[in-house]
């Protein structure tokens, strides 16, 4: 039997959602975590708890609020499912169900963050397998073949169940497995001298460490380019608004909100960059360049050149959007590019 306890209780992290046995709390905790790292997720999670104490509030939240507290975590669809979720929980139950089944239905719930929630909030016998868990799994029982197909799936969980089952708490063998995997049995350079599993490892009496798992294809960057534009518009009282716009559904970052951008060829020098706005929004009173930046998303590059646009007060603009003070977009919900972008425009 596997008994992970002693070792947990005496290296565990006193991470804040570790304080308490609130379903709900375990939720937002384990949403956050999820590709992301406990230091980042630590303040987010405090801030976040403080304005959504409990499901109620998050249920009865709007979405921009949500996202704003939400901005500069990355992977906004998370924010939006634990507020479509916690409306869910609270108009079908009223409170947090006990069950996976019932929990599988919640919005943006699927069999880990079940497992997770169940187990810690509740000590239920649910296991659960995260991609730590997969790699530590892969290497204790010495699996050489591609982890994420469905038969090695279904083994992992498997033993994630009976290892849980067998456990005196699951509440905390679950929690041991996971720091032991994020702690321990690093991706690389696993520190099987400090394992607690290392008796029974196949990959460390094999030596294999470094070779499972299988590395996953790695899939190709793609490049693209974009001129971002910083339109401002001058004001009869003298001062600038600028126009921001939110990104729809099917756009990246939906719900969040950024300067618009153009799609541009490859190697576009500084007038026909010009040429290219032109071309876009007509006449415009000035054009200056303001910076050039790289941002990643998922496998893409984006090489943006960003300009400021002075727009004439009374030209018609066409596209959706809103014109308004640098310091109201500060308050809104912004895409991780963007605030890179106004960062810039605030110290212009
Ligand atoms: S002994 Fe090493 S490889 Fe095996 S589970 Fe522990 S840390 Fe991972």
């Amino acid at each position: 039997m596997i008994n992970l306890a002693p070792w947990y209780l005496k290296i565990a992290r006193p991470l804040p959602w570790r304080k308490t046995h609130d379903p709900y709390r375990i939720w937002v905790s384990e949403v956050m975590l999820q590709q992301t790292q406990v230091d980042t997720v630590i303040g987010y999670y405090e801030k976040f708890l403080k304005t959504f104490p409990n499901l109620e509030s998050l249920a009865k939240s709007k979405e921009q609020d949500v996202l704003t507290l939400w901005s500069g975590l990355g992977y906004y669809r998370r924010a939006r499912n634990l507020r479509m979720g916690a409306k869910f929980i609270v108009k079908e139950w009223g409170k947090f169900p006990t069950t996976r089944d019932d929990l599988l239905r919640v919005p943006g719930i699927g069999p880990y963050t079940a497992g997770a929630v169940l187990s810690i909030a509740f000590d239920l016998p649910e296991p659960l397998v995260d991609g730590n868990v997969n790699r530590l799994f892969a290497r204790f029982f010495g699996v050489k073949e591609p982890i994420h197909t469905s038969k090695i799936q279904k083994f992992f969980w498997e033993m994630a169940e009976q290892w849980v089952k067998e456990s005196q708490s699951p509440r905390i063998h679950n929690q041991a497995l996971m720091e032991l995997g994020s702690l321990v049995c690093q991706k690389s350079n696993p520190a099987c001298h400090r394992c607690p599993l290392s008796i029974s490892c196949v990959a460390f009496k094999k030596g294999l460490q470094q070779s499972i798992p299988l590395a996953k294809p790695r899939k190709r960057t793609e490049e693209i380019h974009w001129i971002g534009l910083v339109i401002k518009k001058l004001k009869h009282d003298g001062t600038y608004q600028y126009f921001i716009k939110q990104n729809q559904k099917n756009e990246w970052w939906e719900g969040l909100w950024d300067f618009p951008v153009i799609d541009k060829p490859l190697k576009l020098n500084w007038n026909q960059s010009q040429e290219l706005i032109h071309q876009k929004h007509g006449q415009t009173k000035a054009i200056r360049p303001i910076n050039r930046l790289q941002h990643f998303v998922t496998h893409h590059k984006i090489s943006i050149t960003s300009f400021i646009v002075e727009f004439p007060s009374k030209k018609p603009f066409k596209e959706q959007g809103q014109w308004l003070p640098l310091d109201e977009i500060s308050k809104l919900p912004l895409s991780a590019l963007a605030k890179k972008i106004f960062r810039e425009i605030s110290m212009c």
